[in-house]
């Protein structure tokens, strides 16, 4: 079987989408096709590596059964309402099933202008493409909800930004492409007739057994509250700033979406903030659980005219669920971090002894990832590893007494194994990855492919893949994806 496209979004009446064609490029070269993907969706690997199939993957060639589309959506960017984004550099390519009947969009990303394109090209270059292929595949080996990556494709012309760079075309799979930002578009037009439309289409695909029920965009809410906390807890887990939570980057599938200038922690700063144009910290790594709330705040909104009910009760329900999330988040918090710690249940203790960690991590400016993943060493040794202070020795004495009282040693160190992951996607390799491939060289990305595999272990011979970065290489700065 080669390439089989469903195509349900289009069915949508033609408000929701522009039907526009992806632009023809140059000399579509292939970077790389995700085999493991490919499996997983019931696509042919090989079909896709053959000429037709890169001329697909770079929009030159359009299947017979694909009808490309742009999706139209709204949202707030860094908090200011903008009414009319989508996609500007994207089409919807059409779905595919995976061998569970599972539905997943293919769309391709830096495939030119649309109707949603405002002032930009439409285009994207190799590196922004790259990035976002390792880091989502690197995010689904270690088991976090995310968009996917087929394919990288070069076009074969050049993309202009600050230099000249060669153009790229990402294919993104996707549960859904259906953003906050695509309820809050007809929100906003007070369009609720487009608005229901788009709330039962999403339930028919993603919670067909809501189908029947009398409170189904209610129970919608509930299970993107739930989404959404559990989606933002494991980036938390991680240390994963997405850097752009705005509306339009929020997804109603909880997948991680929009891979601009991410990026994972080094040292550890409650504060840390990557991304070049969020001055203000809105985004920063300790903001995120907060504007997850804002975000389903503004989600709730777009609800309203779909509830039964008189406007004071509906607002009542829906604020309730609301302020249920810090509660929520909080538990979910300290249930992954007790696992970091080696613990897989919350005991009394267990909230303190994570503070004073991450606060020492902090103080002393320490490796968010290695550091954790270290404390597999600290429970065998007397020794302590990971800090020779005296505020640590005392963690490290509060910390054995506890894990002696609940657990044993051999369980802890499967726990803090299987939770703290040895390989992180680290924004440093991710451009030394990319600056090898602009001189046509592919070691490290290969290294990384293969870490990406196999997170949670060592690969013997390549200490380097797995060490913060030195002075010089870390990046203190990342960009939006465009
Ligand atoms: P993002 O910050 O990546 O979520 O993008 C925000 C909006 O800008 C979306 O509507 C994008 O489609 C659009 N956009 C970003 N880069 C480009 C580009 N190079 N050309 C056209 N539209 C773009
Ligand atoms: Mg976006």
């Amino acid at each position: 079987m080669s390439l089989i496209f469903k195509n349900s979004f289009n069915q949508l009446p033609k408000q929701f989408y522009s039907k526009i064609e992806p632009e023809k490029t140059n000399r579509p070269k292939k970077v790389l096709i995700n085999n493991s993907l490919c499996n997983d969706l019931n696509v042919d690997y090989n079909y896709l590596d053959t000429e037709e199939g890169i001329n697909i993957l770079s929009g030159n060639l359009i299947h017979k059964d694909s009808d490309p589309l742009a999706m139209v959506y709204a949202g707030h960017q860094f908090g200011n309402w903008v009414p009319q984004l989508g996609d500007g550099r994207a089409h919807l390519l059409g779905e595919v099933l995976d061998r569970e009947g599972n539905k997943y969009d293919l769309q391709l990303k830096g495939s030119g202008r649309t109707p949603y394109s405002r002032g930009g090209d439409g285009k994207a270059w190799l590196g922004p493409v790259i990035r976002e292929y390792v880091v989502s595949e690197y995010m689904h080996n270690i088991h976090i909800p995310t968009t996917r990556s087929l394919s990288a494709v070069l076009t074969g012309d050049n993309v202009y930004r600050e230099e000249t760079y060669p153009g790229a075309v990402l294919c993104r799979v996707a549960r859904s492409h259906i953003r906050v930002g695509t309820f809050q578009y007809f929100y906003s037009r007070k369009d609720t007739k487009s608005l229901k439309i788009l709330a039962d289409y999403f339930i028919k695909h993603h919670f067909p057994n809501l189908e029947k029920n009398e409170n189904k965009y209610f129970e919608l809410f509930k299970n993107v509250v739930d989404g959404q906390i559990n989606l933002v807890t494991s980036w938390m887990k991680v240390g994963f700033i997405h850097g752009v939570m705005n509306t339009d980057n929020t997804s109603i599938s909880c997948e991680t979406i929009d891979y601009g200038p991410c990026a994972f922690i080094d040292n550890y700063k409650s504060d840390k903030v990557f991304s070049s144009i969020d001055s203000m910290g809105r985004y920063c790594y300790k903001n995120q659980p907060n504007i997850l709330m804002w975000n389903i705040a503004c989600f709730a909104s777009t609800l309203v005219p779909l509830l039964e009910g008189t406007e004071e009760k509906k607002v009542d329900i829906l604020q309730k669920e609301i302020s249920s999330i810090p509660e929520k988040y909080k538990n979910k918090w300290l249930l992954e971090f007790s696992k970091k710690i080696g613990l897989k249940k919350i005991y009394p203790e267990n909230e303190v002894l994570i503070n004073r960690f991450l606060e020492i991590l902090e103080s002393e400016n320490l490796d968010f990832t290695n550091s954790f993943r270290a404390l597999i060493k600290e429970v065998e040794s007397s020794n302590e590893l990971i800090s020779k202070t005296d505020t640590f020795k005392s963690w490290k004495n509060d910390w054995k007494k506890l894990i002696k009282k609940k657990s044993n040693q051999k369980e802890v160190c499967k726990t803090i194994t299987s939770n703290n992951p040895a390989f992180i996607m680290r924004n440093h390799l991710v451009e030394k990855i990319i600056q090898e491939l602009l001189t046509d060289k592919k070691d490290t990305l290969n290294k990384a492919l293969e870490c990406i595999e196999k997170p949670f272990e060592k690969i013997k011979h390549y200490e380097k893949m797995y060490v913060g970065p030195t002075k010089e290489q870390e990046v203190l700065r990342t960009f939006c994806g465009t």
